[in-house]
């Protein structure tokens, strides 16, 4: 992370409230001297109130247990912020939404009589239950041409990756009569895919390695026979409810109703097997934090503080929040800032990602509060994979404080409550909320929406670099 030399000075020395521009208590011997800022008197309102150890408690607490979407456990870290809101004095709403869910099966098992190699089957998310057996057929890469000249019906289509989506290889064998496909992979690894979307069509498919493919593929070839039985067990598919937990605080000045809404927030929800402390139980624990701290200073517009389900499914919880958003909420949406990843001992520096690379106000009032705390602005990046994503494509502006480069525990069972840094979440929290107070405080007058166009982004959802 960023060091952060000033900030300990100016605090031990209690300077800090006073220091309307006093330069002197950031001078540091042998320090090159960078383009630093004062602290504003606003930003003390902020961090002296900050406590980091709520933020890590809260953290603890809720990465005690996975929290995907949709289960119980997430519902009970729903209800969880929902009271630790109410706990700081808010009103709080829960807004519910459905969505259609996939749990993976508990047994994937495939036997291939003749075959002696070990197989390691893999399952396809949103693939189905199902034991069939039957005669495997080498079908190519399953594309519908692939199966003239061939008799599937009744059997298991063995088919190579690649052209087509796993989905239509395993349709276009389902509508040619095969009662299960197995699809091997087209370079070395494992081959963990997704149809992308449920199907009641498809028929019982795995996935296996490009080794053991290409020696079946061999043994077919050589005139063999083979018999393969694939067994599924535990697949569930269905309609799931979740919700997004949402404290507000009006504006204190009651003639500025209309000025403005400034939101912030995270996902309260993890991928399955992970407790998700980093991600995203600190920017929950933040979002937490930060409404506590703001809950009682002047403010001239309204504030929303939001934690989002599902968003690991895919921006779920906050895409449903802004299309629900009328057109005069969305003329007075200043901005949204979200915390997603912000406290990782073993992640990278933070950076400001926005969908489009851009800066706008949620990147330059952060990059002036850092530049205030810290010395040195905070870069952006561009950058999706996060619930900013859902505002930018309602034309809000946006962006999520992140570390980067993600740290290797990211999406596992290690992203775990030890390897949480307080350091970087005192960091990430003091520049958040001293932004989104310079923006929300009383003396800071004038116009702040700008709203954009509205757009879709396919593909920012899934990076490179989140693997
Ligand atoms: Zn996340």
């Amino acid at each position: 992370m960023k060091k952060k030399p000033y900030l300990s000075i100016a605090l031990a020395a209690g300077l800090a409230v006073s220091s309307f521009g006093a330069p002197a208590i950031y001078a540091k011997p042998a320090e090159t001297p960078k383009q630093v800022q004062p602290f504003n008197v606003f930003d003390n309102k902020i961090l002296n109130k900050i406590n980091v150890e709520n933020i890590y408690n809260n953290i603890e607490y809720l990465s005690r247990t996975p929290r995907v979407a949709g289960t119980e456990a997430e519902h009970n870290a729903i209800q969880y912020v929902k009271q630790q809101f109410e706990s700081y004095g808010y009103e709080t709403e829960l807004q519910e939404f459905t969505f259609y869910g996939y749990t993976a099966p508990h047994t994937v098992e495939l036997t291939v009589d003749g075959y002696s190699g070990e197989i390691k089957p893999k399952s396809f998310t949103y693939g189905m239950d199902g034991t069939v057996s039957g005669e495997l057929v080498y079908a190519g890469l399953g594309q519908a041409g692939d199966f003239e000249g061939i008799d599937v019906t009744g059997k298991i289509a063995l088919i190579q990756r690649g052209a087509i989506s796993f989905a239509d290889k395993v349709l276009n064998a389902a509508a040619n009569g095969a009662a299960g496909v197995i699809i091997f992979n087209n370079a070395p690894g494992d081959l963990n895919g997704t149809f992308g979307s449920p199907n009641d069509a498809y028929v019982p498919a795995v996935a296996i390695s490009q080794e053991v493919g290409q020696a079946l593929v061999d043994q077919l070839n050589n005139g063999e026979t083979l018999t393969g039985s694939i067994n599924i067990e535990g697949a569930d598919a269905g309609m799931r409810t979740s919700y997004n937990v949402i404290a507000t605080k009006a504006p204190t000045n009651k003639n500025k109703a209309k000025d403005g809404i400034v939101a912030l927030g995270a996902h309260h929800d993890s991928v399955p097997g992970a407790p998700g402390a980093n991600d995203d139980a600190s920017g929950t624990a933040m979002t937490l934090e930060l409404a506590r701290v703001m809950k009682d200073l002047p403010t001239n517009m309204e504030m929303r503080f939001i934690t989002f389900g599902a968003e690991e499914l895919g921006l779920i919880g906050s895409r449903y929040y802004v299309s629900q958003l009328s057109e005069e909420e969305k003329d007075s949406f200043v901005g949204y800032f979200n915390m997603d990843m912000v406290g990782s001992r073993d992640a990278g520096d933070l950076v400001i990602n926005t969908p489009d690379g851009n800066e706008n106000i949620v990147s330059q009032t952060a990059q002036a509060s850092s530049a205030r705390l810290n010395g040195e602005s905070t870069p952006i990046q561009p950058g999706g994979s996060s619930d900013h994503v859902s505002f930018f494509e309602g034309g809000i502006a946006s962006g999520s404080f992140i570390h980067r480069p993600l740290e290797p525990w990211y999406h596992t069972p290690e992203d775990t409550i030890d390897k949480i840094s307080k350091e970087k979440l005192q960091d990430v929290a003091e520049i958040v909320g001293t932004a989104v107070y310079d923006i929300v405080r009383p003396e800071n007058q004038g116009p702040k929406v700008n709203r954009g166009k509205e757009q879709k982004v396919p593909h920012l959802y899934y990076e490179e670099e989140i693997k």
